[in-house]
């Protein structure tokens, strides 16, 4: 009797960080639907992240979870800084090389991997083992595109900096153009001395692993950085621009289905209840306010977030994590008084069910911190944005956002007025003109997702090099 042939069998691995994770399992539930073998591997030490996670088998019967020791101590803080970065990759690598060894004795043979662009370790796991790999970006291809340009920026003397000034404009740097500050380099970058262990290591470690890469899956699409992908694509074998992702994933199994998926990492659980007051809010009257998973803001930039909002004028939705705030030097408790004040004025979360909110009639602009898959869900959404970056990518999106693109602006300063006029301006006097930009972005990328566009058809191509890399 002929054997039945066994699908293709890709092995997902990541940093564990929400932004990183939740794009990645779109693309792996995404490869599941279309017949691919997945595994998705995290550490034990995010298992609990999965505590509520319903039982997907029935509806991704391709897609399996399979978790490994990091290699770290329990008491390790895991938080994701140079530090975290220098252990995961010899501590991790061992045990990820075990677990495949061991899944080609228990499941399809593994034909690829895909790893996050941060982490070296399964790349060389993958040279190892003789298994071909991927890279994936879960941030623009402006932010990536960072990373190689820099040594022509030492060669031309812009890198180490001359002097603090951040803001420092580089010019002619082709891909960039307009958008390229010093404050937007990878964060290394700001290291005074280029030939400091931390510095090589930085740079070695997220391009010199490309060669052996068979090619980097990028959570952007053709149309919204046409400037960028070009130049980008010239330092890999191949260039798939395969996103919006959540939006394609959408696209397949139904509306906020890419949301569940996103939830089901998250370490704290959406809730529900602010769609039942934004059900009582006017059309399109709502600033719906979030800073991701990670950054922390002071006690004192809290409030006056708090001033700008109230004195704005307008109704908002606060997402205010339980661990928003810097514990150093000043009390990490979210001050009573703005839990008091937003009770009359808006609606305070711990977490939202983000892409419903985008999505709800009565939201109208999106105050965010630029993480990438807030601006693409925002777009999506076709919700104006007000920018305020803290740090890695997020401030090259916000220049993105503001300067090419034009559907948001910038905050200049972090104080109640300029927080209440940027408030006015994008949902006021300038409401009809960032509209109207939002639009046409979103129009782009819902052509890109669909039968025939750019993203859909690198999708496609994405899927038949696997299968040809089974062949092989
Ligand atoms: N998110 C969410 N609820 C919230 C805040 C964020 O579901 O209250 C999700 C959001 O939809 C996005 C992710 O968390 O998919 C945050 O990723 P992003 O890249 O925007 O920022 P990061 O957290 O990586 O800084």
């Amino acid at each position: 009797m002929e054997k039945m042939e066994q699908p293709p069998h890709v092995v997902f691995h990541t940093i564990p960080a929400q932004g990183h994770i939740k794009p990645l399992l779109c693309l792996a539930q995404l490869l599941s639907e279309a017949g691919l073998y997945i595994t998705f591997v995290f550490s034990h030490h995010f298992r609990k992240c999965f505590e509520n996670l319903p039982d997907l088998s029935n509806q991704s019967p391709n897609l399996h979870f399979e978790f490994i020791s990091d290699g770290l101590p329990d008491d390790h803080p895991r938080s994701i800084t140079f530090d975290f970065f220098y252990d995961i990759k010899t501590k991790t690598k061992p045990h990820l090389k075990d677990l495949i060894l061991s899944l080609n004795t228990r499941s399809p043979p593994v034909s690829c991997i895909i790893n996050d662009q941060y982490i070296n370790y399964p790349l060389e796991v993958a040279e190892e083992l003789g298994i071909p790999s991927f890279t994936f970006c879960a941030h623009s291809a402006s932010f990536a595109l960072t990373y190689f340009i820099i040594p022509k920026l030492i060669e031309d003397g812009h890198l180490p900096f001359a002097d603090d000034d951040m803001n420092h404009e580089i010019n002619g740097v082709p891909g960039l153009e307009g958008i390229l500050r010093r404050k937007n380099l990878p964060i290394f970058c700001a290291l005074p001395d280029i030939n400091s262990p931390d510095f090589q290591y930085f740079l070695n470690g997220t391009t010199g692993m490309i060669p052996y890469s068979s090619g980097l899956i990028i959570n952007t699409f053709d149309e919204l950085e046409d400037q960028s992908l070009p130049q980008l694509a010239k330092h890999f074998r191949k260039v798939y621009a395969v996103g919006p992702l959540h939006a394609f994933l959408n696209s397949k199994i139904g509306k906020y289905g890419s949301q569940l998926i996103g939830s089901h990492i998250s370490l704290w659980k959406a809730d529900q209840n602010c769609i039942t007051w934004l059900d009582s809010q006017p059309l399109r009257s709502v600033l719906y306010v979030s800073f991701g998973s990670l950054i922390n803001i002071s006690a004192s930039q809290l409030l006056e977030f708090w001033h700008g909002l109230v004195n704005s004028g307008h109704p908002f939705l606060w997402v205010i994590r339980p661990d928003v705030i810097f514990s150093e030097g000043e009390q990490a408790v979210i001050p009573e008084e703005l839990k008091i004040g937003a009770k009359e004025k808006g609606y305070i979360v711990d977490w939202a069910p983000q892409e419903e909110v985008l999505f709800h009639q009565a939201v109208g602009a999106f105050f965010t911190h630029c993480g990438w898959n807030s601006i693409s869900e925002s777009i999506m959404a076709r919700i104006p944005l007000i920018c305020w970056p803290q740090l890695y990518d997020q401030l090259i999106s916000s220049d993105l956002v503001s300067k090419v693109l034009r559907i948001g602006v910038e905050l200049k300063a972090c104080d109640r007025s300029t927080i209440e006029t940027t408030i006015k301006t994008l949902m006021e006097t300038k409401k009809q003109e960032f509209q109207n930009s939002v639009n046409r972005v979103a129009n782009s990328a819902q052509d890109g997702i669909g039968q025939g566009g750019s993203s859909n058809q690198n999708i496609e191509i994405l899927i038949q090099h696997i299968k040809n890399m089974k062949l092989n």
